[in-house]
């Protein structure tokens, strides 16, 4: 049961001692009738006229064209007239704990206050930026845990989060700490070189309060000394991470760059695969059979190069990206005129919070039509987290999280980038009008 069900299940019983049910459950529902001049609606995959957006105590319960909807007296109410809703939106990769400027060895003098305080400010911008809920993948000390703690429980803002604590990797590989010689003995959290060892990860960060599991299956453009073509863990352990995880009910997520480790998580039946950059055709084939979401963070490279060797990222970390940049671009334009399922993935905290909807554009410039794009930003991204019941859509049962602009975003999708109102739940979180 939900926080506020149990609320609402506690306001009921305390109603029922002093016989009075009805009135104080009715009286203390939480209801706002959102109406505006347009909704995208991401399910249909059409634009509805004058719609009206009933919420009760965070979740939507009518959805219709104004008139149709009728709302008690006392409901609040949030006209937003000259504007289009949408679903709030979803990123699918961030790094809420990790901040631009963290690179290279500046990166050693970080400590986990660093990274919980840097998560606190994030988590508002994100939110502030249109995103009602993101997925963390990856983080030091489960720092993700606390933060997605700490906004479910009231005590900050930010979107509904879904988080993986650390990285699981390979020795040496993208996920394992490269910087020092063998002299200061660091090791990543998450490193394993076996099977067993994998499952072993998988459990422990399944005890800490992670929801879904990131693993690295290939090298990384940010990290010294791998490659980001080369293949990081074998077929046996990537198997080993997806079996164990999924019987555990959590999701897996693969940092995965190169051909064959893409194929190899596909093949291990790892549910969504982050930056694909060197996908093949038969890779693609492989995930569309597989039905394996592709998320490719395209807007990241034009940040990276202008302002990557400013913020402190290795020269090779630049020359990598120089060499793969282009190329995911390319691959992500074949994926889909291929029909692979997409999600919207940007790795936010490689570029500052908060333009997490720069990616659009770019999305668009390279194949898609708006509708997939913001689809891949809403009903597709709910759909590979496995949360589409809760959110990604505005639709009866699901909270009341939406995104209004003013204009047509499936005419110019560059309006996600400036989102002057965030409902989340039903509360107004920013109305900048
Ligand atoms: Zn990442």
């Amino acid at each position: 049961m939900s926080k506020r069900a149990t609320a609402l299940a506690r306001r009921l019983l305390a109603g029922l001692s002093f016989g009075v049910l009805m009135a104080a459950g009715a009286a203390q529902a939480d209801t706002v009738l959102v109406t505006a001049d347009h909704l995208v609606d991401v399910l249909a995959g059409k634009v509805v006229d004058r719609p009206a957006v009933l919420i009760v105590d965070g979740r939507i319960t009518a959805v219709g064209a104004q008139g149709t909807v009728t709302a008690p007296a006392d409901a609040r109410t949030v006209a937003l007239p000259g504007l289009t809703l949408l679903p709030g939106l979803i990123d699918m990769h961030t790094h809420m704990t990790s901040q631009p400027t963290w690179n290279g060895y500046e990166s050693l003098g970080v400590t986990t206050a660093d990274k919980a305080i840097a998560g606190v400010a994030n988590a508002k911008v994100t939110l502030m930026a249109g995103f009602t809920a993101v997925r963390n993948v990856g983080a030091d000390a489960f720092t993700d845990v606390a933060l997605r703690n700490a906004i479910d429980s009231g005590l900050v803002p930010g979107p509904r989060m879904k988080v993986s604590g650390p990285l699981l990797g390979a020795t040496g590989g993208h996920c394992d700490e490269n910087l020092l010689p063998a002299d200061y003995g660091r090791v990543g959290e998450g490193v394993a070189d076996s099977p067993w060892g994998m499952v072993q990860k998988v459990r422990w960060v399944k005890k800490f309060g992670a929801d879904l599991v990131k693993v690295c299956a290939t090298g990384g453009v940010l990290s010294k000394g791998d490659s980001p073509g080369a293949q990081q863990l074998s077929q046996e352990e990537l198997d080993a991470i997806a079996k164990e995880a999924h019987a555990l009910g959590m999701k897996v997520a693969a940092h995965a760059h190169g051909t064959d480790g893409i194929k190899a998580a596909i093949r291990a039946g790892i549910d969504t695969i982050e930056h694909a950059s060197l996908i093949d055709d038969e890779g693609i084939e492989m995930a569309k059979k597989r039905g394996t979401w592709l998320g490719m963070d395209i807007y990241n490279d034009d940040y990276i190069l202008a302002e990557g060797a400013k913020v402190g990222m290795l020269p090779e970390s630049l020359e990598k990206e120089r060499k793969i940049g282009r190329v995911q671009r390319e691959n992500f334009a074949k994926a889909v005129k291929a029909g692979a399922k997409m999600i919207y993935s940007t790795d936010a905290g490689v570029y500052p919070h908060g333009d997490n909807g720069k990616q659009f554009a770019k999305m668009v410039q390279w194949g898609m039509t708006p509708l997939e794009a913001i689809r891949a930003a809403t009903r597709n991204a709910a759909e590979a987290m496995g949360t589409d019941k809760d959110i990604g859509a505005v639709a009866v049962g699901r909270y009341g999280d939406l995104v209004a602009v003013k204009g047509d975003p499936l005419a110019d999708v560059t309006l996600l980038e400036h989102i002057p109102v965030v409902i989340k739940g039903g509360d107004v979180v920013k109305d900048q009008r």
